[in-house]
């Protein structure tokens, strides 16, 4: 038997000249999902569906759950366009959903005729099956106006069936607007950063600054299992370890205690740029908030956005640490981000960093400590890894 899927686009629709463009990029993300032979993603005026052999119901509706660009998509039953098979359908369709249900339930059913051949015009239709159900299940009752349930019957060239909606992720296929650096800490806020910008359809790419053995191949492990994590949502991507330790190290040579962070600061968005132009990504992510610490204050964002001439996305700015971890929770990258691990930036940072630096003072020392050629020889050595959204992480083999 086949599994058949109905799904429903929400802002993708409205994208005019452009529609056909996020419909082909939905597609392909919904088969790159899928990731198992035998299931059919199409597309019929205006509809998606997906069909699949049955045994690989569950993977059909992980795909849909993790696909940004669904608003919401149901199970559906395809059957004859015959009254006597949809009645039929219609009744098994309610015990299935509601298998045990004694409480009220307000359903209203919603016909529609492509078909204009078929016998029963679209409100016949719909007063045939309500009269039915509300005899055959006591539980239900007719509204209208806001009903808990609605039971869509489509007739075109075949009869198709549904109800119950489950919620998609909504947003923007993946890749649609192009791709982005995820500069991925394995802190709270970058997964979560980084979810909400493959949401707007930003195709992710991840980069990490090792500082071994200050931070350890835990801490690493962390990064990676965050990257498969995020993977699932965003089709997989490049995962960039850069090796920083001598970075770091002569930074911490250079400049006084209260600039480090800083500098280490500006010398990984320069490196992050390297990576991002070596894969044709338009724009750096990070997961800063306003103040939430020293270097995320307005002059500190400033000096360190200052070092890419790339727009740097920071979709947290304006977000409370509580509304953070809730979102990490619902992409479930939450656990996995509190295992405790130091990262570098609280291992080399004052306790008394700058909270106002001077962009032209700060920009002056960079110059005068001359590391240019340290960076890119570090982004150089950077190992890459390949995440897979269904195999997970491995190394790159180019
Ligand atoms: P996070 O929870 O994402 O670690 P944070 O609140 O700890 O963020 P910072 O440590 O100040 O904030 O880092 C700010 C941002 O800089 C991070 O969100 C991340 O995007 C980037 N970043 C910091 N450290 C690293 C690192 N080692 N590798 C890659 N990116 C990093
Ligand atoms: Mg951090």
């Amino acid at each position: 038997m086949q599994a058949i899927y109905l799904i429903r686009v929400g802002e993708l629709a409205l994208k005019g000249d452009n529609r056909s463009f996020f419909e082909k990029k939905l597609k392909q993300n919904i088969r790159k999902n899928l990731g198992v032979k035998g299931c059919r993603v199409l597309n019929r005026q205006g509809r998606f569906y997906v069909e699949a052999p049955e045994e690989h119901a569950p993977q059909v509706e992980r795909a849909l759950a993790h696909t940004f660009g669904i608003v919401s998509y149901s199970r559906a039953s395809r059957v004859q366009k015959d009254m006597q098979v949809i009645r039929r359908t219609a009744m098994k369709l309610i015990q299935e959903l509601y298998p045990q249900r004694q409480e009220p339930l307000s359903f209203k059913i919603e016909a529609r005729r492509t078909d204009k051949s078929f016998p029963l015009n679209s409100y016949q239709i719909a007063c045939d099956l309500g009269d039915l159900l509300r005899e055959e299940f006591s539980f239900l009752r007719v509204d209208v106006h806001r009903p808990e349930l609605k039971i869509f019957i489509e007739i075109r060239e075949e009869a198709f069936l549904y109800g119950g909606l489950k919620a998609g992720l909504g947003g923007l296929p993946v890749g649609s607007a192009g791709r982005g650096m995820l500069m991925l800490s394995g802190g709270i806020d970058s997964p979560v950063a980084g979810y909400m910008m493959a949401k707007r359809g930003l195709k992710l790419d991840f980069i990490y600054f090792h500082t071994y053995p200050y931070t350890s191949e835990e801490a690493l492990d962390k990064v990676k299992h965050l990257s498969e994590i995020l993977g699932t949502y965003c089709n997989g991507g490049t995962l960039f370890v850069v090796p920083f330790t001598e970075v770091q190290l002569e930074i911490n040579r250079k400049v006084k205690p209260e600039e480090i962070t800083l500098v280490m600061r500006a010398a990984m968005v320069k490196i992050a740029a390297m990576a991002a132009e070596s894969r044709g990504a338009g724009a750096l992510i990070t997961g800063e908030a306003l103040s939430q610490v020293a270097s995320q204050t307005i002059q500190s964002i400033s000096f360190t956005g200052s070092a890419t001439e790339l727009p740097i996305f920071r979709p947290l700015i304006g977000l409370d640490k509580e509304e953070i971890i809730r979102l990490a929770r619902e992409i479930e990258t939450f656990e996995t981000s509190i295992l405790p691990y130091d990262d570098c930036c609280t291992i080399f940072s004052s306790e008394h960093p700058l909270l106002r630096p001077d962009r032209r003072y700060m920009w002056k020392l960079w110059e005068e400590i001359g590391i240019e050629e340290l960076l890119a020889e570090a982004f150089h050595k950077s190992q890459g890894f390949y995440v897979d959204p269904m195999e997970g992480i491995s190394e790159h083999s180019s």
